[in-house]
């Protein structure tokens, strides 16, 4: 069988690694010639508005997938037309927007913090009468990694954001004051069959993705179910199929959906070392039409982004319990080159392999406390 797969960046590179011990195979469609997945996978470098090479790409293959969600939805219905894509178009459309993403979660039931359409800067005071300060106004479209986000907690800020926001249709939300950043991993089946990863405690620095811990320590049964919940509401009103992520704000034991994903996620790289089958074999499986295999936790895992910088990979090599993953990516500030995860038996073990690591991991991000709680707080 031969996967295509819409993006050839890190992700679309560990979905080819956990496919070939099942014997499929792959070709990526990415507009970058320097696309991670050269490296191990044949690709049409095109954009994915080139009807030409889109054609091309689809000749042949069993079926396609994406691993980047802002793959144009014209290029999801063209290639839909000559062969099965999943997840639906309908996931991808949902959730290049902020607006209708949060309408969907809010249709289906699923908790979110407030929200208001502000289609122009001119519609912010309107809005800010429903949501009130502090919030925090964000691009609908195109906005990853904290980009395109703008905090507002008094009336300068309102004031110079609408002379300074760009003039494109956006979303004001409430600022949530959380406890802490949760996501899950839902993976659901051609067959209707669904599963779910334990939820995963992220910290995020400057908006980006640093550590996760998993299973999050903490987590009451409740927040495993509002999670599963939320994520089954997805899943089936969707008739969703492949892995996906929902991220979450955690509140007095509450939990508010912030966005998804359709398709796996930065949160779920523990899962290739840290569960009995990882987030990209389980999305492979779905999509194919096979049985879901278990989404077990083994023991705790810990793991750590590489953003803009590496580590000496020697280093991190002499750590016994380390997992180390280089995307052979160029080095450029806020890229994110590769991970490592740690895996340990208890909380009380992770944290003791913390302390041994090497210099480059002795940042206030990479620090736990011994109840496998991280010291430093989670910041846009
Ligand atoms: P997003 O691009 O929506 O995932 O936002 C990036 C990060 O900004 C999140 O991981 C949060 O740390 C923070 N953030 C986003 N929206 C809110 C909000 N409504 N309240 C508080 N923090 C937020």
């Amino acid at each position: 069988m031969t996967i295509g797969i819409l993006g050839g960046g890190q992700l679309g590179y560990m979905l080819a690694l956990a496919g070939y011990p099942l014997g499929l195979r792959f070709r990526f469609l990415d507009p970058s010639p320097e696309a991670p997945v050269g490296r191990i996978a044949p690709r049409v470098t095109a954009d994915y508005a080139d009807r030409a090479a889109l054609e091309k790409f689809a000749h042949g293959l069993d079926l396609v997938t994406y691993e980047f969600e802002n793959v144009p939805v014209d290029a999801v219905h063209f290639l839909g037309k000559r062969v099965s894509v999943f997840p639906p178009a309908t996931a991808l459309e949902a959730a290049q927007d902020r607006l209708r993403e949060k309408q969907l979660f809010e249709k289906l039931g699923v908790r979110t913090t407030e929200f208001a359409s502000v289609q122009a800067a001119s519609d912010l005071d309107f809005a800010l009468k429903k949501i009130g300060l502090p919030a925090v106004v964000k691009t609908r479209r195109m906005g990853y990694d904290g980009k395109g986000q703008w905090i507002l907690t008094n009336a300068e800020e309102v004031a110079a954001a609408k002379q300074g926001l760009p003039k494109m249709p956006l979303i004001l939300e409430r600022f949530v004051p959380f406890e802490r950043e949760l996501s899950i991993l839902a993976v659901r089946a051609r067959s209707g069959e669904t599963a779910f990863y334990p939820v995963v405690e992220n910290h995020h620095r400057e908006g980006i993705l640093r550590l996760s811990i998993a299973p999050a320590p903490r987590v009451e049964g409740e927040i495993q179910r509002a999670a599963e919940d939320a994520a089954c509401r997805v899943l089936e009103s969707l008739n969703y199929v492949g892995v996906l992520a929902i991220e979450f704000f955690e509140r007095d034991g509450e939990l508010l959906a912030n966005e998804m994903a359709p398709r796996v996620h930065n949160s779920g790289h523990w899962t290739i070392e840290g569960a009995v089958i990882s987030q990209f074999e389980n999305h492979l499986r779905a999509v194919s039409g096979l049985p879901l295999g278990s989404t077990a936790p083994i023991g705790v895992s810990a793991m750590i982004n590489f953003i803009g910088e590496l580590p000496e990979p020697a280093e991190v090599l002499a750590i016994p319990a380390a997992h180390l993953h280089l995307y052979g990516k160029e080095p450029r500030p806020s890229r994110k080159l590769g991970h490592v995860t740690l895996r340990a038996p208890s909380f009380e073990q992770l944290t003791a392999r913390f302390s041994t690591l090497p210099r480059f991991f002795q940042r206030p991000e990479f620090c736990f406390d011994a109840a496998g709680k991280p010291a430093a707080q989670s910041k846009a």
